[in-house]
């Protein structure tokens, strides 16, 4: 039986976007109303862009609440946000469509395998503040209500006033906020951090280097270290009536973490295949 980093690699190899794309193709050029009509009418397996895709319509069928969007370019539905290109010209609606299906399934691709990459690794460096001499003092683990209880015990702080990265940063009992020698909670305007200071450890960090609530870690810590940045958010259009984004067309990886450095020419293949332009950078040092 694969292995979690086998299934990873090999999903690696064959990304959903190619498979995709040919779908967004025969869509749009054919006589199909719906999505489902071609998805009826795919073969048992595909090949196409050097991918080979077992049963196209099960992998496909998966998609479909965000492959759904392609729909709107057949029946003139008005888009529900606006993406410019990167000197701010309006993206044609087909482009416009292709960039947000590229974006919503490579998250959620993204997601599945980083899980499979780092469940299991023993790895903490997400799970720790800086070092001693990191250009950081303190990291961020923004928290929902709901996973509040996940931190049961721990010091909490109500209503800070300010922005958790203001410079200077907001006080604390006379000092800066994060100058403290244990994590703790606190609540600002836009809700709660895990604040992280230098050399510490998340209260949840298990002796053994596992996480103690990894099946109902707080929904940060899912956050993948490969992940698309096919569009990045830039606010409201002019109206303010929809949100706006800028094509940006790449792949970010986190370079501090140790898959991302061992699978890099898997990922950046990967993000090929995609269509991506692979950027690999570092974020804690
Ligand atoms: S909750 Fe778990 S995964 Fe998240 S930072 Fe803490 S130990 Fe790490
Ligand atoms: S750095 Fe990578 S392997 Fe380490 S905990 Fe974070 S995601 Fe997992």
């Amino acid at each position: 039986m694969a292995t979690a980093v086998e299934k990873a690699l090999s999903r690696l190899e064959r990304p959903l976007l190619p498979l995709i794309s040919l779908i967004e193709m025969l869509y749009l050029t054919g006589p199909f109303v719906g999505i489902e009509d071609l998805l009826a009418e795919l073969p048992a397996d595909i090949d196409t862009n050097g991918c080979h895709y077992d049963n196209p319509a099960a992998l496909l069928n998966a998609e479909l609440d965000i492959l759904r969007e392609i729909e709107f370019l057949k029946n003139n539905t008005p888009l529900s946000y606006l993406i410019v290109d990167g000197i701010g010209g309006e993206c044609p609606r087909v482009e416009a469509v292709e960039l947000w299906i590229a974006q919503g399934v490579m998250a959620r691709e993204l997601e599945e395998i980083n899980s499979l990459l780092c469940g299991g690794r023993g790895c903490d460096l997400c799970c720790i503040g800086p070092k001693s001499r990191s250009r950081h003092n303190f990291f961020d683990i923004p928290l929902e209500e709901n996973e509040l209880k996940g931190f049961a015990g721990q010091r909490r702080v109500e209503d800070m006033d300010g922005d958790i990265y203001a410079v200077p940063a907001p006080l604390l009992d006379g000092r800066p906020f994060y100058q403290s020698n244990a994590p703790f909670l606190l609540r600002w305007r836009r809700g709660w951090s895990m604040v992280l200071p230098r050399q510490s450890a998340c209260p949840n960090l298990a002796d053994n280097g596992f996480c103690a609530v990894y099946e109902q870690r707080p929904a940060v810590c899912r956050k993948p270290q490969i992940f698309p940045y096919v569009l990045e958010e830039d606010g409201r259009d002019e109206k303010g009536e929809v949100p706006r984004y800028v094509g940006r067309r790449k792949l970010l990886a986190v370079w501090d973490c140790p898959y991302v450095r061992e699978y890099q020419a898997q990922i950046a293949s990967y993000g090929e295949l995609c269509g991506m332009e692979p950027v690999f950078k570092e974020n804690k040092a």
